[in-house]
């Protein structure tokens, strides 16, 4: 038996934890008997963290994006017999590293050259960072089909779609529905949503997850998103992509055949049991979750999304539609936005609202490549950035 060899890219955080959660359980490394083999873990500033992990899967590189913490990161890992860096340079070399699989869980428009990286050495990329994907759409589907990669979806919805679209040709497919929980403020009227701080907005009513893409959900943004991301990986187009509340969160999406059979993939709301099934793929493995007791959940509920109270999905609908940069740009902005909003500069209801300014005054021509796409990304962030500023 030869090891399966991983990078996981954004390992101190919450996808990163789910990841190594699961690899430990399995058996843990090769060199203690276990399957795995870990050639790179990257984080951007928390050394000490990254430091923690390094020396117990023992990867044969340790990288920041941040390389003023890298001496922090050195001198934690003084005798480890691993390897440091830090730097964009470094991040992009990790993933460039060939394995097996590449964990993409780095955050926001940041991941994305270290997943071109890892797309660029032909394996399989289990792709959590959706706005890498949304941001280069185009750009990073044609590197998937030149280099012989594989995009293995770790996002719960895509990843339900992927498992319910195995067998199928997607010519058969009629409808594709992307669930949502409608977030934490679901039930909002609009002057509350104006008054929401950051702690509300991070406090997912069913998911444990990281700052960004939790705002992402309580403004809906996340399903708009997705909703990009799913027009990408799967070929069906967007008038067969729809979006429906389903608050509990059981339900992780919907595949409608033309013979009227709808398939759904149901599962706890744990991001072990959508990442197993790529860790695993094609095949299956145990997850430490706790099964599903639908007698006990009772009833699954669903409703219509309210997109006068959350314009963000039908801004994210229209940056689809127009193709090219918008997508791109929209991203950025609402990045920019969502970190705005953490810090106490902006009010919840203006997220989206920047969005969709930086989206009306900047169209650039689309992006025919990785520098294209970081050019109009950067563009988009200093606009952004002049709004957030002025509010
Ligand atoms: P976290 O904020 O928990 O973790 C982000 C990771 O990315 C950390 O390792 C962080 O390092 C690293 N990182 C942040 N900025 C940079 C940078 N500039 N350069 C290099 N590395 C960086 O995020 P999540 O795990 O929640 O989300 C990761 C991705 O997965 C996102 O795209 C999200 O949308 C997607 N996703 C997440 C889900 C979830 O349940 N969390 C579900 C579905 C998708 P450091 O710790 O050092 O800051």
């Amino acid at each position: 038996m030869t090891p399966r060899t991983i990078s996981i890219l954004g390992a101190t955080g919450s996808i990163g934890a789910s990841t190594l959660d699961l690899i430990r359980r399995e058996g843990g490394m090769w060199r203690e008997g276990g399957m795995w083999r870990v050639v790179a873990l990257t984080a951007n500033g928390n050394a000490e963290e990254l430091a923690r992990l390094a020396r117990e899967f023992r990867p044969d590189i340790a990288v920041l994006g941040d390389e003023t913490r890298l001496p922090e990161l050195r001198e934690a890992l003084s005798g480890a017999g691993v390897a440091c860096a830090g730097g964009a340079g470094a991040l992009i070399e990790a993933a460039s590293r060939p394995v097996d699989l590449t964990i993409a869980g780095i955050v926001g428009c940041a991941g994305l050259a270290p997943t071109m990286a890892a797309i660029e050495q032909g394996g399989t990329v289990g792709l959590a960072n959706k706005e890498a994907l949304v941001s280069a759409g185009e750009v990073m589907t044609a590197a998937v089909a030149r280099n012989g990669a594989t995009l293995l979806p770790v996002d719960s919805e895509h990843n339900a779609i992927f498992q319910c679209l195995a067998g199928n040709d997607p010519a058969d497919v009629s409808m594709i529905t992307l669930t949502a929980s409608g977030g934490p403020f679901r039930e909002w009227g609009a002057q509350q949503l104006a008054s929401a701080t950051p702690a509300q907005a991070v406090k997912h009513p069913n998911w444990d997850m990281g700052a960004k893409i939790s705002v992402d959900s309580a403004t809906m943004m996340n399903k708009g998103l997705e909703l990009i991301e799913a027009y990408h990986l799967f070929a069906v187009g967007l008038d067969r992509l729809r979006i429906i509340i389903h608050p509990q969160s059981i339900v992780h999406s919907m595949v409608e055949y033309r013979d009227g059979s709808t398939l759904a993939q149901l599962g706890p709301s744990d991001m072990r049991v959508p990442i197993a099934s790529v860790l695993a793929w094609p095949q299956r493995m145990d997850t430490p979750c706790t099964p599903l007791d639908l007698a006990a959940i009772g009833q699954l509920t669903f409703e219509a999304p309210d997109e006068q109270r959350f314009p963000a999905t039908r801004l994210c609908r229209q940056a689809a539609e127009a193709g090219g940069a918008a997508a791109a740009v929209l991203n950025a902005a609402n990045e920019v936005a969502v970190a705005a909003f953490l810090d106490g500069q902006i009010a919840f209801t203006r997220i989206a609202a920047h969005g969709e300014d930086v989206i009306s005054a900047f169209a650039p021509p689309a992006p025919a490549s990785l520098d294209d796409v970081l050019a109009i990304d950067r563009e988009a962030r200093a606009r952004a950035r002049l709004l957030t500023q002025a509010a």
